[in-house]
């Protein structure tokens, strides 16, 4: 009788669990899934009886590496039009915060945004949450924060609800209204805080349209001050809340975020020591956007070495959006840390699997590990190192999400 659902052999499995060597490696592995959990993984000789016997269906990996699905913890993937103006006059040298007027800036995706329908939507960001999957993503964040009126930001979640039905992958979804102060709000910044905390946040909460509230603190963002009073309403309707840190300055972002229990502080290019001793002590996940500082050309990179040394655990991830990091693979990104931040190969697997999936607040993926979800990435690679090593060639055979393989996009 048969015990698994579905059980893969002749694979070689990085557990990322902190058994054995750095990756968790078993050579010659097998793993079993049931009920769309991990059911059993081990080296295969230590199967209790043969394949057939044990599962319903036994699928030959072809000497494949398994990684857990791979998890996008920051991306902003639902949008309208493109950036493509602010691409060519940065390239000639123009500065990202000079990106204002026509066509410039958040504004202007605002803008192409709203006069977007929901089917425009809908297939631009469906394409790329598929080249996501295709670099072996299973679970990806998305966030709000192109609408900023009420109707739109609600366009903008349901979409990300409705693509992550849709494709058979996890989406979760981050409220940003928080992104930047709306054109109609410019001379009246408090009431459209307000507006976020009074009228978006409930309608929310009731219609569980958003996991977790985001907020752009920067200088040409949100003042810490205006993030601790979001962040407050946030938690008082129960929402887990994470930041955009330290981007472009320090503005105590860091701080502010372990401050307020942020399940991450996202990209801390600028962030201080004292802000990354707060990180540690409070369990906030680092996210770190190689995309951002690769297209904005940015000559300071994230404080790596501090943030090793407190021990806060670095994430990583595409943060997919048509300003500052048009990028749509997970695998890219991973190259991008180590090449431009330094993470080691092993790092940047960790911060796509298990540190990524605390950055989410899902404690139940990110490693190949007993009760697990079986969410799974195959890998056409001879290490697991050989996943930093490619930039733009397709490595990923195929994702499992909860135990069943998801046909290649
Ligand atoms: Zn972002």
């Amino acid at each position: 009788v048969a015990v698994y659902d579905a059980l893969w052999v002749n694979a070689h499995l990085a557990t990322m669990t902190s058994q054995g060597d750095a990756y968790g490696s078993i050579r010659d592995g097998a793993l079993a899934t049931h009920g769309g959990l991990i059911a059993w993984v081990g080296p295969r000789a230590a199967l209790p009886s043969q394949p057939q016997e044990l599962a319903r269906t036994v699928i030959d990996a072809g000497g494949r590496w398994i990684t857990p699905g791979l998890v996008d913890p920051h991306t902003h993937a639902v949008f309208g039009g493109e950036r493509l103006r602010d691409f060519e006059r940065r390239i000639g040298g123009e500065a990202y915060v000079a990106a204002t007027g026509p066509e410039r800036g958040i504004a202007h995706t605002v803008a192409m945004t709203r006069a977007a329908s929901d089917a425009e939507l809908y297939a631009s960001a469906r394409g790329r949450l598929e080249a996501l999957i295709a670099s072996g993503a299973t679970t990806v964040e998305i966030k709000s924060g192109y609408g900023l009126d009420e109707e739109t930001e609600i366009r903008m979640l349901r979409t990300a609800r409705r693509l992550g039905r849709d494709l058979g992958v996890t989406v979760r979804t981050t409220y940003l209204g928080a992104h930047v102060v709306p054109p109609e709000f410019l001379e009246r910044r408090a009431e459209y805080v307000t507006f976020v905390c009074e009228t978006m946040l409930p309608r929310l909460a009731r219609e569980r349209l958003a996991d977790a509230v985001d907020v752009f603190c920067d200088s040409i963002a949100f003042a810490p001050e205006e993030a601790r009073r979001i962040f407050s309403a946030a938690a008082a309707l129960g929402f887990p809340v994470k930041m955009h840190a330290d981007q472009l300055g320090d503005c105590g972002g860091a701080e502010l975020a372990a401050d307020c229990g942020a399940l991450s502080a996202d990209h801390l290019e600028y962030a201080s020591d004292a802000g990354i001793a707060a990180l540690a002590a409070a369990g906030t996940v680092a996210v770190v956007l190689p995309g951002a500082f690769y297209y904005l050309r940015e000559k300071r990179a994230p404080p790596i070495a501090t943030l090793r040394a407190c021990g806060v655990p670095i994430a990583l991830a595409s943060d997919c959006n048509p300003g500052t990091s048009p990028l749509a693979s997970l695998t890219a990104a991973m190259n991008m840390a180590c090449v431009l931040f330094g993470l080691t190969p092993h790092e940047a697997l960790l911060a796509t699997t298990r540190n990524a999936a605390r950055a989410l607040g899902l404690g139940d993926r990110g490693e190949l590990r007993l009760g697990l979800r079986c969410d799974l990435a195959l890998w056409d690679v001879a290490s697991p190192a050989e996943l930093c090593y490619w930039l733009g060639r397709r490595l990923c055979a195929g994702v499992v999400v909860a135990g069943s393989s998801r046909a290649a996009p």
